[in-house]
């Protein structure tokens, strides 16, 4: 936990300083140093220690230096000195919507703004309109972004808290007073965000155990008593601990994790069968509850299939697990390839051959190159010359490939007409279009709904990307009605992507399972940029199964003729007049 808290400190001091005003190239050096850390396998004492610390990419003599003051003093005093010049909740500042680090360190400055609370009290006094360049509208459009901040309240992505809870669980699994551990709660239900960890943890010494949570570096904080331990890790998060013996493990297992929807109907069903659920097992008629060997035998006894984790939310899972009639889940191997990834060509980190190679490690069989069209000028989006250059590069690099194939594509920037950013003749030569929304996302619901119906009359659009264009904690999502873009993309025969990267997951389950209710084709994908990305998609793989997806309702399940099959044959469609 060590890299993950060198790490979090590497990233507030690249926050503090780009508020600071600081040299962007310095801010980023500290974003990639955390990155980096994030990515390391090895304890980062261990890496000290043997000098490792000198290879890793990024790492100059300062930031070396203060990864071995980290090791050897638990701090960096550059850090200390930045918090004493800003306090840490400034940083806060910035997670309002359009408010960036140069009105921060003014507000900061000339108003004595210090955090969230200040900021609000300062714009329902009218101090804010007070700065040079703001006024009154800015100032609501800063309260509103509070509101939305605090509505999002303590939830966060699954991607930012199960890489943690996985830790904790590895931790633990090595104390010598722990038989086992797992991640329960709305993490084992592959929610989207969520407010805390929870583990159930198999142990018959809980003193011991408590004793040792906090020698061995894995909590902060630790409270609660025999059965319950809550613990603050070192990066912050909260979690639960439900310390159970061996015998009810199954049982509690279930229980911690939940929903509470889906435990409710399931005590009832039982409840009519005379016997009781609870978190040590069966019982019958009020009597002493029989322990399960398995979570399968809970639902064998009450009549029922196994009810996958993913489907505990309460709505007909009962019904259907009652009529053997559950779906088939998509499976983290169901998946082909993946259907969106970036290059150095535009914005990604890593060259198309890096790219690939990623893909092929994880035993993908095809990958979309899908780089930004130019209106995406931040992002270095591809002059039509370029995507020329590009595709000619792919098909060479295809020649030298066996069992793989590598497709050209794009990710086409939806203009604020709902035309596309690449012309007809260019769109015909690729494999396959992804067509996105990143600019004048403020539109108004019947403006972006006009915006996407225009997009898609244009037969080569294969896939809507992030379809509202959230980012989880920083921007909601577009006014879009997506009823409206579901139907729209039924009629043309596109399929909308579940982007899995942890900051959009979006579509999210709920939208994902209207969609395919509309006989809507789903695509699972990372938005990758770098090639660690590419495991994000077990988000994506969490969305679709949530949402009741198998591998025929997801095209990159399918092998490469039969996607490239459908592709043709849904452009062809497209391509007819529609009848009078
Ligand atoms: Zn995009
Ligand atoms: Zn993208």
């Amino acid at each position: 936990m060590q890299n993950l808290r060198l790490a979090s400190i590497f990233r507030e001091m690249a926050d503090l300083l780009e508020v600071k005003g600081e040299s962007v190239f310095k801010v980023r050096a500290y974003r990639r140093a955390a990155e980096q850390l994030e990515q390391l396998p090895e304890d980062l004492a261990d890496v000290v220690r043997s000098g490792g610390i000198e290879r890793l990419p990024g790492f100059g003599q300062a930031l070396v230096a203060k990864a071995r003051e980290f090791v050897a003093t638990g701090r960096v005093e550059a850090h200390q000195r930045l918090l004493a010049e800003y306090p840490a909740q400034v940083l806060d500042l910035l997670k309002v919507p359009g408010l960036g680090p140069r009105l921060a360190e003014r507000l900061h400055r000339e108003l004595g703004v210090g955090g969230l609370d200040d900021l609000e009290q300062a714009a329902r006094d009218g101090r804010l309109r007070t700065l040079r360049g703001m006024g009154p509208r800015a100032e609501e459009k800063i309260l509103a972004g509070i509101e939305a901040l605090r509505r999002q309240g303590a939830r966060r992505s699954i991607g930012e808290v199960l890489p943690q809870a996985r830790w904790l669980q590895a931790g633990l699994e090595r104390l010598p007073a722990v038989e086992r551990a797992v991640v329960a709660g709305s993490l084992r239900r592959w929610k989207e965000t969520v407010k805390d960890a929870d583990l159930v943890v198999v142990t018959s010494t809980p003193a011991e155990l408590v004793a040792s949570l906090r020698a061995q570096g894995l909590a902060q904080e630790v409270g609660g008593g025999e059965d319950r331990v809550a613990v603050v890790l070192p990066t912050g998060l909260k979690a639960d601990l439900r310390l159970v013996e061996a015998v009810h493990f199954p049982s509690a297992l279930h229980h911690f994790t939940g929903s509470k929807e889906h435990h409710v109907l399931l005590r009832e069903r039982a409840r009519r069968m005379g016997l009781s659920v609870s978190e040590y097992g069966l019982a019958r008629d009020g009597g002493t509850p029989d322990p399960l060997a398995s979570e399968e035998e809970l639902y064998g006894r009450l009549g029922l299939a196994f009810v996958p984790p993913e489907l505990r939310e309460g709505h007909e899972e009962l019904e259907l697990a009652e009529q053997g009639a559950l779906p088939v889940l998509l499976g983290r191997d169901d998946l082909k390839g993946d259907l969106h990834v970036h290059t150095d060509w535009s914005d990604g980190r890593a060259s198309l051959e890096q790219m690939v190679e990623a893909a092929r490690a994880r035993g993908y069989r095809y990958l979309a190159v899908c780089d930004h069209s130019p209106a995406v000028r931040v992002a270095g989006g591809l002059s039509p010359e370029r995507l020329l250059a590009q595709i000619e590069r792919i098909e060479r690099l295809n020649r030298t490939l066996e069992g793989f194939r590598v497709l050209v594509g794009t990710e086409c920037d939806i203009l604020a007409d709902g035309t596309l950013d690449y012309p007809d003749e260019l769109l015909e030569r690729l494999d396959w279009v992804v067509a996105s929304i990143h600019s004048r996302m403020g539109q108004d619901a019947e403006t972006l709904l006009a915006r996407y119906r225009r997009a898609l009359e244009s037969p080569w659009v294969d896939a809507v990307g992030h379809p509202t264009g959230r980012l989880l904690g920083r921007r909601d999502a577009m006014e879009v009605p997506v009823e409206g873009l579901v139907e729209l993309a039924a009629r043309r025969g596109a399929a909308l992507e579940i982007n899995a990267s942890p900051e959009r997951l979006d579509l999210d389950s709920r939208w994902a399972r209207v969609a395919a209710q509309a006989g809507v084709r789903l695509v699972v994908s990372t938005d990758a940029h770098h090639p660690e990305h590419l495991d994000f998609i077990e988000y994506g793989v969490g969305i679709a199964r949530r949402a009741g997806l198998g591998p025929a309702q997801v095209v990159n399940a399918w092998d490469e003729k039969e996607l490239l099959g459908w592709i043709r044959a849904r452009r062809e469609a497209a391509r007819r007049p529609p009848p009078a």
